[in-house]
């Protein structure tokens, strides 16, 4: 038997109930059957995280019902998940005592917040941190009712530690790295399956941090580049990392395999599938990441590493509700200076830049952010410069696409494919621009002609066979 060390991440798309929960546990214990280890990290019940962010709105807002019926519904979804994912009655009054416990922990708190009506960065992060722990105590529930040996751990206990920028908290690496291996390497060795909360862990004083959206994936590749584990699987809702968000494209299909790089550039161009920062930590140490169908799990999947088929054009993602400002203006045509000056000013405000295009000219410049950041922006712009030295304009309702693919770099004929696909949907370009790695062409369009312009690249590379 060829025994190999995996970690597996349980999404929210996988975990949506009890049953979902099982099905999970089910999957672990072929793995381990098989003879291989396995270290698992789990998400919150999808829908829970959003349920929380919003709970903590209606507490700014002194909204004491909204918070009494969001905890009970709170209480039941969990409860019912007990009920469904573990049949040994001990065990399980045993696990209802613990989620009770979590969610009276979680009411105390949303309380007090809805008298002070105030929610500072951290004490989010610490509400946060319960949808994370209820889910994985119930998973942790449904493999010992397997007869599997486990022990549940949350982030922190698992050796992740992180810096207090919270909601979006970045990994200490060295300790992060030492802490995870010292701490499961000897559960590992003793047979035991350490199953963790993905997306939260703590500073090395003991604060409650969370890695940012979708953060549960960051977790996995953390503690599989600490271990250097075989491979990384990311359980989803999809057959894998597909040509285009399957939601928006129906026609989208799975690829066999992708670089990191590429599926870096799909998460930075808005593709959910993956956090952009999970791959990054997989990159470093060249552990290959799986992702795979949770309700096909005999399917292969993608297959992500550092070695790229070169096919010209992969995959298509969009980010949509984005806003281009235009700049131009005598001061940009005359100072090239100005330019630096613009984006050093976005930069101090913390604005991602989307793209970024200059005409030859030099005579103006169009950057595409995210719609929620315009106002800041223009009125810091008509702050720091002189109006007749640069003149603003400003398109809101925008959506940005990419087109990405390893083998674009230095074939010619690729963007005129593109852009001749767009155009024969009678779709105006507002905006292009080419990445500098050359993985990627963006541009952008009216948000309502976003899918069109989707379906139609899409078929015209015959990314649909
Ligand atoms: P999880 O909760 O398991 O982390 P997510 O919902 O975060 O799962 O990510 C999976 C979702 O990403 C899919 O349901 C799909 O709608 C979306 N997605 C967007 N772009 C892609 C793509 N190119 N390939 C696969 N899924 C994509
Ligand atoms: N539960 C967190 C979120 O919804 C983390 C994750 O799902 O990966 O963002
Ligand atoms: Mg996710």
């Amino acid at each position: 038997m060829t025994s190999k060390r995996y970690v597996m991440k349980f999404g929210g798309s996988c975990v949506k109930d009890g049953l979902t929960i099982r099905r999970s546990a089910e999957i672990v214990e072929e793995y381990i059957k098989a003879g291989n280890q396995v270290i698992i990290v789990v998400s919150a019940i999808s829908g829970i995280t959003d349920g929380i962010i919003e709970a903590l709105e209606k507490a700014e807002k002194g909204d004491k019902e909204a918070i009494e019926r969001f905890i009970e519904e709170l209480r039941n979804r969990h409860l019912e998940a007990c009920r469904q994912a573990i049949k040994n009655q001990k065990l399980r009054s045993e696990i209802t005592e613990m989620v009770n416990n979590e969610v009276d922990e979680l009411k105390r708190l949303l309380s007090v917040l809805a008298y002070l009506r105030e929610v500072t960065p951290r004490v989010r992060d610490y509400a946060l941190s319960f949808g994370e722990r209820l889910s994985t105590r119930i998973f942790w529930g449904a493999l010992t009712d397997q007869k599997l040996k486990a022990e549940y751990l949350r982030g922190w206990e698992a050796g992740i530690f992180t810096n207090d920028n919270f909601g979006d908290a970045r990994p200490l690496t060295t300790l992060t790295y030492q802490e995870v291996k010292k701490r499961l390497i000897p559960l590992l060795e003793k047979g035991v399956i350490p199953v963790i909360t993905g997306f939260i862990a703590a500073t090395p004083d003991g604060i409650i941090t969370t890695l940012g959206r979708g953060g549960s994936d960051f977790t996995a590749t953390i503690i599989g580049a600490a271990l250097k584990v075989d491979e990384i699987i990311l359980w989803k809702d999809v057959d894998g990392v597909m040509t285009a968000d399957p939601k928006l494209v129906p026609e989208a299909r799975p690829l066999a395999r992708m670089s990191y790089d590429e599926v870096m550039e799909l998460a930075y161009f808005g593709a959910k599938v993956i956090h952009p920062l999970a791959l990054e930590a997989a990159a470093r140490e060249g552990i290959p990441i799986r992702v795979k169908n949770f309700y096909d799990p005999s399917a292969s999947g993608t297959l992500i590493t550092r070695q790229a088929e070169k096919d010209t054009v992969k995959a298509l993602t969009m980010i949509r509700d984005t806003a281009i400002i235009l700049a131009s203006g005598t001061g940009i045509a005359e100072t090239p200076t100005i330019n630096i000056k613009l984006l050093d000013l976005l930069s101090r405000l913390g604005v991602q830049v989307i793209m970024l295009s200059q005409a030859s000219s030099q005579a103006n410049i169009s950057i595409a952010i995210p719609r929620r950041d315009l106002e800041k922006t223009l009125k810091a712009i008509r702050r720091e410069f002189l109006a007749d030295e640069v003149k603003i304009d400003y398109e809101e309702g925008i959506c940005v696409i990419a087109v990405i693919g390893s083998g674009m770099r230095g074939r010619p004929g690729v963007a005129a494919r593109i852009f001749n696909a767009v155009a024969q949907e009678g779709i105006n370009i507002r905006m292009i621009a080419q990445g500098s790695s050359e993985l990627n062409i963006s541009f952008a369009v009216r948000e309502e002609d976003g899918v069109k312009a989707l379906r139609a690249i899409h078929k015209a590379f015959n990314l649909n066979t």
